[in-house]
Formats: C-alpha cells, structure tokens, sequence
C-alpha cells in the first residue's frame, strides 16, 4: 500500500539522509522503522506525507504517486504524531483534537461523537477531560491526545515519530500496549519510528533497520534473531537480549488447532529473548499451561514484557 522506489534524499548541504530506500508497507500493517540517531527515519517519515520533497525515485500510496495527490487530500489521509507532542496551549483537548475533522467540514454533532469515542478508546472519560487545556493533564494524557489527534479524521495511515520516547518508563510500556490493542481494533497502516529496539520488538509486525540513510534488513521481529543480515543487526539486537528475573517453569503449547502435539518447553532464567522468540516464531499465540491446566494465552508481546520482568495484570489474558 506504501511503496518506496529508489527514494533518496539529499539536502542542500550535501547530506545523504535516506540513500535509495526499496520496499513496500503493506496495508494493515504496523511497520516499525528503527535505527541509530541520525539515520533517517524522521526524513523517511515525512517523505511519506511531503513535508519533505524526495531527491531521487518515487514513492507511492495505493499504486498512486504521492506527487499526484491534492495535498489536502494527502494529508487528511495521513495522521501524523509528532516526537515532541504540540498540542495548542489555549485550545481544549476538545478544540485539539477536532482540527482536522473541522477542517474536512464535519458537522459539529459529529465531530463532539468522534472526540467522545476517541477519548474512550484510550482510557479517557470525556466529561472530565473533553473541555480541560492541555496544561491539565499529564504527560502520558498528553501523548495519549497527541495519538487519538491524529486518528480524528479516521485517515488510512498513522505515522508516528519516536511517540512514547518522552515518556516515563510506566507510561510508555501502557502506551506500547495501547497502540498494539488500537492496531488490532481498527486495522489502520502503522508507520511507527523509534530508536528503542526493545519497543520495536514490543510492537512490530515487521521492522525496518535502517544504518546512515540505508535500509539494512527488513523482516519479522524474529528474523532479526535468526536471520541477522550482518554483524551491525546482531550487535543492533543483541542490545534486547534479557536474562534473568526469578520464574519457575512455563509450559507453552501449541495453539488449539494443534492441541494434541504437546510442545513443552522450560524457561528459566538462562533463557534468552531470542531462544523464546525462536519458540513463538510459527506460532501467534502460544497457551499457557500450569499443572496441566491451561491458564491462559501469551502472545509475544507479553512474552518480551514476560522477559523485562513486568508482566503484568492483562499481559496473560485467561482463557
Ligand atoms: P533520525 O530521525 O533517524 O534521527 P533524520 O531523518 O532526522 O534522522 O536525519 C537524517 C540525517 O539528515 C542526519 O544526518 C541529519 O543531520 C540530516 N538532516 C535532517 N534534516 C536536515 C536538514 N533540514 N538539512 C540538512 N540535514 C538534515
Ligand atoms: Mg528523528
């Protein structure tokens, strides 16, 4: 649904930003761009809704060249979370999140239910907080309206500019869960920067490394385990190899449609992330089974939170 096609982006000073990026985000997907400081993501980012015009090659949405869209049209399109979160201080969470919808001329009715259902959907009652200034609310409400800001108008694409990266490490990890869940419900395209490969790995469907302007391996979270493209992946990823935390024995089991070719395997403190990634890699989710009940389902989310030592309440979801 995104394609990149030879796109290159050089400055008027000479530097290189993105250097002939190749490859295609499908619809649907949360696509998670990931590197180093300074290697391009925010440029790829906002090439994508021509904030930036591309030096070299072309890029396409929905098999349309984005030079070909009515501007308005594109952006309306494509919601955009900025790293530093920029809400209007004189403007009601309300005001702030209604911009674009009014901008599309939404009826007023309309525009207060969608700013109602979107304050519910990130936790946030309405009538507390529809009518509050920016200044009233924490930091994590800030970024949580910083994020329903950009779904108002309900475009096809979300991009979002390392997020969660001012956050307080409790914020951000409700937040990372938050956008996994809000991924699911409303299966937008999700263009989702950050230079946390702990995060990338919390969240992505696929992941993007990318090293001085250049795409380095594009793949499955857990092909960057196996598959690492070079020595600059593995030492990228080695980075989120946790061990210990004080856990007994977990026996994972295939999913239902296999319940009867029992796989058991012993996690303990010895194991690596990539040892249980490699586990979850043919499998969506896994069952969990304790004294030979099943008492839940783990999906690799909570197993990474699992492997932090912070699951949580709601990371097991029992079955
Ligand atoms: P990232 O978001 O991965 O940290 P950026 O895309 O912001 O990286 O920047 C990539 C490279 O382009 C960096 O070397 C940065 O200094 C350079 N750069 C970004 N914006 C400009 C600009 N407007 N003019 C010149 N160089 C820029
Ligand atoms: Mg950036």
């Amino acid at each position: 649904m995104i394609t990149f096609e030879n796109v290159t982006k050089q400055f008027s000073d000479g530097t290189i930003a993105v250097n002939q990026a190749d490859f295609s985000i499908k619809k649907g997907e949360l696509f998670v761009l990931i590197g180093p400081s300074g290697c391009g993501k925010t440029t790829t980012l906002k090439m994508m809704n021509r904030l930036i015009p591309l030096s070299e090659g072309t890029i396409y949405i929905d098999k349309r060249k984005i030079s070909d869209y009515n501007i308005h049209e594109l952006r309306w399109n494509i919601g955009y979370v900025l790293q530093q979160i920029a809400l209007f201080p004189h403007m009601t969470i309300e005001e702030n999140i209604a911009i674009v919808p009014e901008m599309k001329k939404w009826k007023e009715s309309k525009v207060k239910k969608r700013v109602a259902e979107l304050l519910e959907m990130v936790g946030l009652d309405p009538e507390t907080y529809r009518n509050r200034k920016p200044n009233e609310l924490s930091g994590g409400q800030q970024q949580r309206i910083g994020v329903i800001r950009a779904l108002a108008a309900d475009p096809d694409i979300i991009l979002m500019d390392e997020p969660f990266s001012a956050l307080d490490p409790i914020s951000r990890e409700k937040l990372q869960e938050e956008i996994v869940e809000l991924q699911k419900q409303i299966n937008k395209t999700i263009v989702f920067v950050t230079h946390d490969i702990q995060e990338a790995l919390k969240i992505a469907d696929r992941i993007c490394l990318m090293k001085e302007g250049k795409v380095v391996q594009i793949g499955k979270p857990r092909e960057f385990f196996t598959n690492p493209a070079n020595s600059f992946v593995k030492d990228f990823v080695g980075s989120a190899e946790i061990t210990g935390g004080n856990f007994d024995l977990l026996k994972l089991v295939h999913p239902l449609s296999n319940a009867s070719s029992v796989d058991m395997f012993r996690i303990n403190t010895d194991t690596s992330l990539k040892e249980v990634l490699d586990l979850l890699s043919e499998r969506e989710e896994i069952l969990v089974e304790s004294d030979g009940t099943v008492i839940g389902k783990i999906d690799r989310l909570a197993i990474v939170n699992y492997f932090s030592g912070e699951l949580k309440e709601g990371g097991l979801k029992h079955v």
